[in-house]
Parts: C-alpha cells; structure tokens; sequence
C-alpha cells in the first residue's frame, strides 16, 4: 500500500511514522515543485536581516516544495504557498489538499496550532482535518532528529530558531549525492554566507546555531544545500516529474 506522507518545512511538518522491516534500503529519489512566486523582488533589508546587512539588494523570493520517493512510500516537504488570497500562508499553504496524510510537526508549532485559542497569526485553518482527529499527527520534541525511514536515508534535521521547532530536511540520494532542503533556517545566499538573522526570527542565537550546524553537516557530508526561497538555488534539483536519484 502506499502511503503519502507529509513534512512541511518552517517548523511545521507533516509525516508518516513507518516502521520498515530490517532489509536494503529502498531506492530513493527527490523532485522540486513550484509552488508560488510572489509578485515583485524583495528589499531583504527591511526585514530580512537585525544587522541592516544588506544595504539595497533585491531577491525574487520562490516557493518550492519537494517529493520524496522512498520505494512505495511518500514524503512530500513543504505545500509551498496557498492556491487563493488573501490566505498568504507560507509553507503550510496547501496542506489541507493531503488531509488523509500524517502530519509531522514540531512539538511547539503543534501546540500553537491545537490551542483552544490559537494565537493571533497562527493559521490553524488548513489543520481541520488533523485538529478533528481525523488524521494521524505524529508531533516532534524539541531537539531531536527524525530518521523518517529508519534507514538513515531521509532525515528530518532540528533547526530551530526561524520557530521554536523549525525543521531543515537532508536526504541521501545514491547518485547526487546528499541534499538538504533548508525551509526557512536561511532564506537566501547571503543570508546563509553571512549567518544573517532576519528580524522576524524567533530566537536569534538558535538561528545562528542551526545555520552554523548546516554548514558543518554540509561540509561533512559533501552535500548540496537548496535554499528553498532563493530563486537562484532551486534549480539544483529537477522539477516533476523528473528526479534526482
Ligand atoms: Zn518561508
């Protein structure tokens, strides 16, 4: 049977907790989509950085999402922006469109999501389906990794800092190599280089933490990082129905 689950980047995540009999890893393989573009470049110092870094630079900011091929199983990280306005929910935009997948979240952003009063600017709305019970929620403490599979191929990497329980995702493809997709520990290049915070974030030393961690895993493992709003970045990976394997 296949199953379809679900991770959504910036902390909110959706999964599936599979439980795989000992025996070689399946093949695995990974394909980008689009998912939104927003209108016009943005003026990254304004918001996007507590240290005015980078003076009048202009990005043209993407949504992406990622599926992920795991033998018969289905990840799929991030739902990129939502299909109509006013609803500018980014990366959770279109997850009440997998409603019969496990959600995978942090343990913290579940919380604000579940509350009996969410907090204002927490967008519970697309959730229904998880917050009635209907659907499986598998919630993640604080701090520890997810080894999706439970082969060590699909990695689920705490980066808190962007939110209390922000996830980044690494998985291990035989032929590219390793990818890690950064949800939103890092929203640009220079961001990245320079291990800038944006103002929005909500704890700075956690950010720049999670960002020095991506390098390192980086640098250890040869791997290529895809900066999922960076416009320039996303092209690394082939866009579906093409895979990277
Ligand atoms: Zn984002």
């Amino acid at each position: 049977m296949k199953r379809i689950a679900t991770i959504l980047a910036a902390g909110v995540s959706l999964f599936a907790a599979l439980a795989l009999p000992a025996q070689a890893a399946p093949d695995v393989s990974l394909a980008r989509f689009e998912c939104g573009t927003p209108q016009a470049p943005t003026a990254v110092n304004q918001r996007f950085s507590d240290t005015y870094a980078y003076g009048e630079l202009k990005l043209q900011f993407v949504y992406s999402c990622y599926l992920v091929k795991h033998g018969d199983d289905y990840l799929l990280w991030d739902t990129g922006h939502a299909m109509t306005m006013p609803n500018v929910a980014d990366h959770t935009g279109q997850i009440a469109s997998f409603p019969k997948a496990t959600l995978l979240i942090g343990t913290r952003e579940w919380d604000a999501i579940s509350a009996p009063e969410p907090a204002q600017g927490v967008n519970f709305k697309p959730f229904e389906s998880w917050l009635k019970g209907d659907s499986a929620v598998d919630a993640l403490p604080l701090g520890l990794d997810k080894d999706v599979f439970g082969d060590g191929t699909v990695i689920v990497l705490r980066t808190p800092g962007h939110t209390p329980g922000h996830s980044s995702l690494l998985v291990k493809l035989s032929q590219m190599g390793p990818v890690i997709l950064s949800g939103d520990a890092v929203h640009f290049r220079e961001n990245y280089d320079s291990e800038g915070v944006p103002a929005f974030n909500y704890d700075r030393a956690q950010t720049v933490a999670s960002i020095q961690r991506i390098k390192q895993i980086s640098s250890n493992l040869k791997a290529t990082l895809i900066i999922q709003h960076d416009a320039r970045d996303v092209g690394k990976l082939p866009e579906f129905p093409a895979f990277a394997k």
